[in-house]
Order: structure tokens, then C-alpha cells, then sequence
């Protein structure tokens, strides 16, 4: 039986020849596909079909890739479960019942349960790691800059990129190979320094030397059947020759609160465009121009996507700016500082991605703070802009688990090579 993995299948060849032909790949619905409807999970787009390609999807097609179909995803990438989505909620393929994570729940899914080779998703406070986590496949958050996000339609534009997922960490690394590198028509792209070889390259499983940093905070609340997978990676990683010690992120505990500061600051001005006058849903009784506006998004977004334009438009107004938005910035310079310090210490970071395993369908849906408190481990990543890499680690009571490896700035290979020895 099919589990929703997709919005609208379709059947777009690449070119004859290149490092995926033959291979198939399904992506998020927020990435613009030409004559391919792009609905980013919303009542708001269902209908909308953009005029170009996203330069993933141009460097997808002229790498020879398949690309079989849009998957599914929180509305506007919002959530943690995929069930925002408009087009209903997705199964887990490795976790029957339960949810896929999110917001590309879509794509991990599509993985997970062999109905695409690879797939790409989106990854602004988790969405490409969690996912990735509760469907036993592999995840990858880029460094901020080295996938262009042209053609994404934007959530939190300062947190988020486009990342792979596939089986392996190889495969995972080969298509992170494929959309990686600077592009004209995105500015924060920008040249990663040279390293050794290609992403895939790295995936050698050589962490012979290498030294691993365990971010203490980042164990604290976690699930105990979540904490033992966790501990026997690395005790894995050490008998592959790594040595592991523990550091101190201060910083993090102030994360989540920050990273929804920002992250709804920035979804209220993005999703200002939705005005059913340029793109998507317009409510067609007439009015003047606040009525319609306001019936057009009343109908066009959901609950979630509601909340967070109101909550990002009040930490933006005048008088409270300084108090939620500019507070959030200084956190947001903390954590920043605090990962520079630890990489002065070791060579990469490694926690639980998650620190629960997997939710009951509808379990989660009426707390939502709750659910923002799962993205703990994952958010600090994205407010210091750095990479990082969710790789399975067994499973606690049948659910599986996912270990998160965090790099320094364009450090993907030293990532890459650390998962890969799992
Ligand atoms: N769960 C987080 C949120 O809802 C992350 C979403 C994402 O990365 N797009 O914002």
C-alpha cells in the first residue's frame, strides 16, 4: 500500500548521460519545478505550476536523474511530522503507524520505502535530519551557501538549504555532489575551499585519529532507548579508532526559543506574497483589497502557517522587535560562538537527531510547543549555519534512530567520512 509519499507523481528524464542516470529522484514540493504543479504542501498552491526550474532541479536533470514525483511536506515547511501537510499525512515506511518526521516526511518516506532512489528535501530547523531519523535513511544539512536555494520557495531564507537523502551515506554524498556549488542567481552562495576529492569520495569510513566532541546538553532530556543507540555508535566510532570526549555548548538551551523567533519572523515577511493576487488560491467575492486578502489566506493556509505569520508579525512590530527578534539574533550569535569554540576542540560534534523516536499518527497534533521542544538537537545547527548529517543507529522498541555528525563550515567531507564508518 502506498503511504503518501507523494503530491503529484511524475516522469521528468534527465539527460542521457551523467553521475545519475538511471537514477530516480523524488523532491520536496517546495522546490519549483517547470510545468510541474509545486504546491509546497498548502491549500494556497495547490494549484500553482511555476514557470521555471529551481537550479537543483536544473542540475538534477543535467546529471541524468529521474525525477519520479513532488513529495509531501508540512505546509510551507512547517512542522515536524508531516502532518500539516494539506494533502493529507504520510506513513512511515520503517515505522508503520507512525510518523515520517518533517517537513520533508515526503521524501524520506519515498526512500525509505523504495519508491525513489534519492530524494531532496529542505532543511530550516531539522526538516531534511528528522525526517531522516524516523524513516532509518540518511540525511544531509549543507553548510548555509553551498546549495543554491533558487527556485525554494523560502520559509526562514536565513536558516534554510536543500539537502540530499538516500540509503546510503555514499549515495547521499554523491547526490550533495550533484546540486552542490556556488550559482548567479542566489548571492549566499558561495565556493566551498578545496578539499580532497568529491563528497562521495569521503565516504572511505577512515575515522582512524579523528576526534569526536558529545555535546552533553544535547543528551540531557533525551529518550533512554534514544541514549543507548546513541551510546553504542560511539562506542563503534571508537573501536574504529576515533576518540571521543565530552564538550560544552552552553548556548543551546536558549536554541529552540531563538531559532522560532527567527524562523516565524522570517516565514511572516516570506509568506507575505500569498495575497491571491500573484500567486495561488484567490478568494473570489469581491470586497476591497484588505477583505480579499484577508478571506484569501484565511482559506489558503492552515492552522500551523497561521500561527506562525501571526507570532513572527507581533515579534516584528515596533516596541517588541527589540524584545523577541533582536534577543533572538544575540542568542543566535551565542550559539554561533559556542560551536566556533568546540571545533577548536575536536574535528566534529555527534548527538541523537532526535530526541524521541517517532510519533503515533496524530499523536503530536495539539501541543504544539511540545513539538517545537523535538527540535532541540537539530535548530542550533541552522542558527550557526554549519553542516550536518543524520545517519541510522539501530532502532528503540522497533522505531529507528538517527545519530547526527555536525561539522565545522564546509567541513560536508569530514561528515560524510564520519557516518560513513557506521
Ligand atoms: N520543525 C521545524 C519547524 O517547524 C523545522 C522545519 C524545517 O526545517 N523546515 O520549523
Amino acid at each position: 500500500m502506498s503511504v503518501n509519499a507523494f503530491i503529484t507523481e511524475t516522469e521528468l528524464e534527465g539527460t542521457d548521460e551523467g553521475p545519475l542516470s538511471g537514477r530516480t529522484v523524488a523532491v520536496k514540493d517546495n522546490i519549483s519545478t517547470a510545468g510541474v504543479r509545486t504546491t509546497c504542501g498548502s491549500k494556497m498552491l495547490a494549484e500553482y505550476v511555476p514557470p521555471y526550474d529551481a537550479t537543483v532541479v536544473e542540475r538534477l536533470k543535467a546529471a541524468g536523474a529521474t525525477i519520479v514525483g513532488k513529495t509531501n511536506m508540512d505546509e510551507f515547511g512547517m512542522g515536524t511530522t508531516t502532518e500539516t501537510s494539506h494533502f493529507g499525512s504520510t506513513d512511515n515506511p520503517a515505522a508503520p503507524g507512525h510518523v515520517p518526521g518533517g517537513s520533508s516526511g515526503g521524501s524520506a518516506a519515498a526512500v525509505a520505502a523504495g519508491e525513489a532512489d534519492l530524494a531532496l528535501g529542505s532543511d530550516t530547523g531539522g526538516s531534511i535530519r528528522c525526517p531522516a531519523a524516523f524513516c532509518g535513511v540518511v540525511g544531509i544539512k549543507p553548510t548555509y551557501g553551498l546549495v543554491s536555494r533558487y527556485g525554494l520557495v523560502a520559509y526562514g531564507n536565513s536558516l534554510e538549504q536543500i539537502g540530499p537523502f538516500a540509503q546510503t551515506v555514499e549515495d547521499a554524498a554523491a547526490l550533495l555532489d550533484v546540486i552542490a556549488g556556488p550559482d548567479e542567481r542566489d548571492a549566499t552562495t558561495r565556493e566551498a575551499p578545496d578539499g580532497e576529492g568529491t563528497y562521495a569520495d569521503a565516504a572511505d569510513g577512515d575515522v582512524d585519529g579523528l576526534s569526536v566532541g558529545i555535546p552533553t546538553e544535547l543528551l540531557e532530556g533525551a529518550d533512554q532507548g534514544v541514549i543507548d543507540a546513541f551510546e553504542e555508535t560511539v562506542e563503534t566510532l571508537e573501536s574504529a579508532g576515533a576518540t571521543t570526549r565530552e564538550v560544552c555548548l552552553p548556548s543551546v538551551g536558549h536554541a529552540v526559543s531563538a531559532y522560532y523567533v527567527i524562523a516565524m519572523s522570517e516565514a511572516s515577511s516570506n509568506l507575505a506574497r500569498f495575497d491571491g493576487v500573484r500567486y495561488g488560491h484567490s478568494s473570489d467575492a469581491g470586497g476591497n483589497w484588505n477583505d480579499a486578502f484577508g478571506r484569501t489566506r484565511a482559506e489558503g493556509f492552515g492552522d500551523e502557517v497561521k500561527r506562525r505569520i501571526l507570532l513572527g508579525t507581533y515579534a516584528l512590530s515596533a516596541g517588541y522587535h527589540d524584545k523577541y527578534y533582536k534577543k533572538a539574533q544575540d542568542a543566535r550569535a551565542w550559539v554561533t560562538r559556542d560551536f566556533d569554540e568546540a571545533f577548536d576542540e575536536v574535528d566534529v560534534l555527534a548527538s541523537p537527531t532526535m530526541p524521541v523516536p517517532p510519533f503515533e499518527l496524530g499523536e503530536s497534533l495539539d501541543d504544539p510547543l511540545q513539538l517545537y521542544l523535538a527540535d532541540a538537537n537539530t535548530v542550533p545547527v541552522n542558527l550557526a549555519n554549519l553542516p550536518a548529517i543524520s545517519v541510522p543507529a539501530g532502532e528503540t522498541n522497533g522505531l529507528p534512530v538517527g545519530v547526527q555528525f555536525i561539522g565545522p563550515a564546509f567541513g560536508e567531507r569530514r561528515i560524510v567520512r564520519t557516518a560513513s564508518a557506521l
